[in-house]
């Protein structure tokens, strides 16, 4: 995986730009879960190369009056986890006191940085840019974030940069363990493989930070997929999402099943959601574990009012497994682990053709999409493509007039013959 994060003062253009970049793949994506909650992590690829990008930004409070404290400790937290930067100034402007502070901050490292000179629209602008040099970082790229010049240069650069994917061989689960600061993810983890960590072997991961380690534990072989900073004791003391979300990035993007832990004395907060958003949004297993559980004051309702509510938090995909864990007393942990497993299984699962047609083609023919302006929607074949979550692609005359709704009612169907819970699945009506 390779994480690219967008830096610099606010106003900028780093938004815009952040759009740009990631529109192509996220437009489709957006328009069905029609949230504006995701525009600051996206995926994009660029001359073969995948990469995720973050605009720090987003993470910002009050994107308009952040305090340059908060700029700075986003720029070394990006500085710290992303694989390379962009810094995004603003020609308009000039050279102000905090980009001055900025490049002092990233004049330092070592990951390749690109200075992206922004609002450049006109011959006048690119003369204006040359001060840029100014700042210590050598080459820089101008660009128009609203009118798209120049950003094939500063992607080019970049990809270049970029590491080509690595596929994984191992066929083992591999479980990240996300959350905020202080869930419980250690707690968890330690819980889980005891004082005798049944370690098998570490496995260098393909990126700098991520190690795979295997353990053996409850009769199952997994690996959890461990980030320099799930071990290690974090230095940022503060609860900043950027920073918890830059940490469960990596992880996630690397796992094939997310162990969301929650902690159940704050209950299922925006942060919360955030993490459990980016792993739908990679398309891999969920789990909601919520942690402390033990320090919960139980009446009758308390667990299924706590569910309920978490339920409706992260509708549509609500087909999750949420279990009530404490890494404390172990209540529960061992549970936490083989319903890993159950997803993993569940997103490797494979409906042969005519077994999902005969079962599908049934169910559209007493349930035909609403017809439009006096036309009817025939849906004729249907396929689950090989990849590595499930995609069904439904092959019918007029895929145009599927709306939405209809999707959904037909991904619920999915759910509830072939039991796929925990994993996002991707349907997609064609043309024959
Ligand atoms: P992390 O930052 O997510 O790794 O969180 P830690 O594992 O460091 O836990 C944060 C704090 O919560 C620590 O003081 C733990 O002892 C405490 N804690 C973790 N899990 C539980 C639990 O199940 N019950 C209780 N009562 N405390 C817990």
């Amino acid at each position: 995986s390779n994480i690219v994060a967008i830096v610099g003062r606010p106003n900028v253009g780093k938004s815009t730009l952040f759009n740009r970049l990631v529109q192509r793949r996220d437009a489709i994506v957006d328009s069905v879960s029609g949230v504006t909650r995701d525009r600051h992590y996206g995926k994009s690829d660029w001359n073969g190369k995948q990469f995720s990008l973050i605009d720090t930004g987003g993470w910002a409070i009050g994107s308009d009056d952040v305090f340059e404290e908060e700029i700075r400790k986003q720029v070394e937290i990006a500085i710290d986890e992303a694989d390379s930067i962009i810094f995004v100034v603003n020609v308009e402007e000039g050279i102000t006191p905090m980009d001055t502070e900025v490049a002092n901050l990233l004049r330092k490292v070592k990951k390749p940085i690109f200075l992206a000179v922004n609002k450049v629209d006109n011959a006048m602008r690119d003369a204006d840019a040359v001060e840029f040099y100014n700042l210590g970082l050598g080459e820089y790229y101008t660009i128009s974030s609203i009118n798209g010049s120049g950003t094939g240069e500063l992607l080019d650069a970049l990809a270049e940069k970029l590491e080509a994917d690595i596929p994984v061989e191992n066929e083992l689960p591999r479980f990240a363990v996300v959350g905020r600061p202080n869930a419980g993810k250690s707690s968890f983890i330690n819980a889980l493989i005891g004082e005798d960590r049944n370690i098998v072997t570490d496995i260098a991961g393909t990126t700098r930070d991520s190690i795979d380690t295997k353990y053996n534990r409850f009769g199952f072989d997994f690996n959890l997929v461990d980030t320099a900073g799930i071990r290690k004791k974090s230095k940022v003391k503060e609860d900043l999402e950027f920073y918890t979300v830059m940490r469960a990035v990596r992880a996630i993007e690397y796992c094939d099943v997310a162990i969301v832990v929650i902690d159940a004395t704050r209950g299922f907060e925006g942060q919360d959601e955030n993490i459990f958003w980016l792993a739908e949004k990679n398309k891999k297993g969920v789990v909601v574990l919520i942690n402390k559980w033990d320090l919960i004051e139980k009446e009758t309702n308390t667990m299924r009012d706590f569910e309920a509510k978490i339920r409706k938090e992260i509708a549509p995909f609500t087909d999750v497994p949420i279990l009530f864990i404490s890494a404390l007393t172990k209540q529960r942990i061992f549970k936490a682990i083989e319903t890993a497993v159950e997803v993993f299984e569940n997103r490797k699962k494979r409906i042969p053709t005519s077994k999902l047609n005969e079962a599908m083609l049934d169910f559209f023919k007493n349930n035909e999409p609403p017809a439009y302006k006096g036309k009817y929607v025939k849906i004729k074949f249907c396929t689950q493509l090989p990849t590595p979550t499930p995609q069904f692609v439904f092959f019918c005359n007029l895929p145009q007039y599927i709306k939405e709704s209809y999707k959904r009612f037909t991904e619920n169907k999915l759910r509830e013959l072939f039991d796929f819970t925990g994993v996002p699945i991707v349907i997609y009506f064609r043309k024959k």
